[in-house]
């Protein structure tokens, strides 16, 4: 669907997988005016293919445009256009257990000319959507995580609550920089001390305490800094429907580090559409290093875990509306 500032959204068009032919000078390409969503349809136990939460992510598009000086699209459009791919094809939608199909929409400046002093005024939306296999074949894996204190991913009034292709290209090298330290994953931190826990690369972070009915979880704050998960959202609402009581607060990594060594802090896991929910196993800093609990998965983790899945696919019942049927 394209956007130019006489005919604002006009010219939807479905077309086969193909490669996009842009004028060297395309607005994108020089100052990165872009930003992206990504969700999943999944194949229902009753047949039926849902997306989980489409309102939310066209939510944050807007919000995301609205911070990137972007036209906003309306709800309806964005999420008729995920309709539209799925029901084109429902076999596109894998039935093996875990799997789905990937959407990933996007915005890119589409405005041909190198000068930089305002937004572009022509905009192109597009739907790309692709079978995806289980994220955890063979059991569910702890993920080890680097805290990085040298680089930030994002700074306060900078784009981090955006969803901006920009935010993931100044981060490859903190995660090649997590790899080389042994680590699967980077956790960033807070720009101006590096002691506040923000988030993952690709995911939110939960901390758990306590255990058995005295557990609750606690999960960073929406500062500005970080992306406001969707499914980090869910988890506020559903841990409590559950009994665990949930809360939003700040998580020192020197307040990580007591709680690990007390026993108070008992699990972390990380959250996002990609993994659902993974548990965080081990930890490492510049200085030191430590396991979270025994490393394991545990057990309030794979709850919640269980939880979503089953409202995802249809094998819990949703109270909330999450669901919604794209075909
Ligand atoms: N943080 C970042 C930086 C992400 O890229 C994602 C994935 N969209 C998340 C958190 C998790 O968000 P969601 O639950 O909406 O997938």
């Amino acid at each position: 669907i394209r956007w130019d500032t006489e005919h604002g959204w006009h010219d939807a068009r479905l077309e086969p997988y193909a490669p996009l032919s842009l004028d060297p000078a395309t607005a994108v390409f020089h100052y990165a005016q872009e930003l992206f969503e990504g969700l999943k349809a999944y194949r229902r136990a009753d047949g039926s293919i849902a997306a989980f939460r489409p309102q939310a992510n066209a939510a944050r598009f807007n919000a995301s445009c609205e911070r990137m000086a972007m036209p906003p699209i309306p709800e309806e459009t964005f999420v008729r256009s995920l309709e539209l791919l799925v029901d084109t094809d429902r076999d596109w939608v894998p039935a093996q257990e875990g799997h789905s199909l990937y959407l990933r929409p996007f915005i890119i400046a589409t405005q041909r000319g190198l000068g930089v002093n305002s937004p572009s005024s022509s905009y192109l939306f597009i739907v790309i959507a692709s079978p995806s296999a289980a994220y955890f074949t063979g059991g569910i894996k702890p993920v080890s995580v680097w805290l990085s204190e040298e680089y930030t991913r994002a700074a306060p009034g900078g784009t981090g609550a955006a969803k901006c292709g920009g935010n993931y290209a100044a981060a490859f090298v903190a995660q090649a920089q997590a790899v080389q330290e042994g680590c699967d994953q980077v956790v960033w931190l807070d720009a101006n001390e590096h002691r506040w826990v923000e988030e993952m690369g690709g995911m939110n972070l939960f901390f758990v305490y306590g255990s058995g009915a005295d557990a609750r979880v606690v999960t960073p704050s929406l500062t500005g800094t970080l992306l406001p998960g969707i499914t980090r959202d869910s988890l506020l609402k559903l841990a409590p429907d559950l009994g665990i009581p949930a809360a939003e607060g700040r998580i020192s990594t020197d307040q990580w580090r007591e709680g690990n060594a007390s026993g108070e802090l008992t699990e972390v896991f990380a959250c996002g559409t990609a993994a659902v929910i993974t548990p965080v196993g081990r930890v490492k800093s510049a200085r030191d290093e430590w396991l979270v609990g025994s490393g394991e998965p545990g057990p309030v983790t794979m709850r919640l875990r269980e939880e979503l899945v089953g409202i995802q696919y249809g094998d819990r019942p949703d109270p909330y509306g999450w669901i919604y049927k794209l075909a």
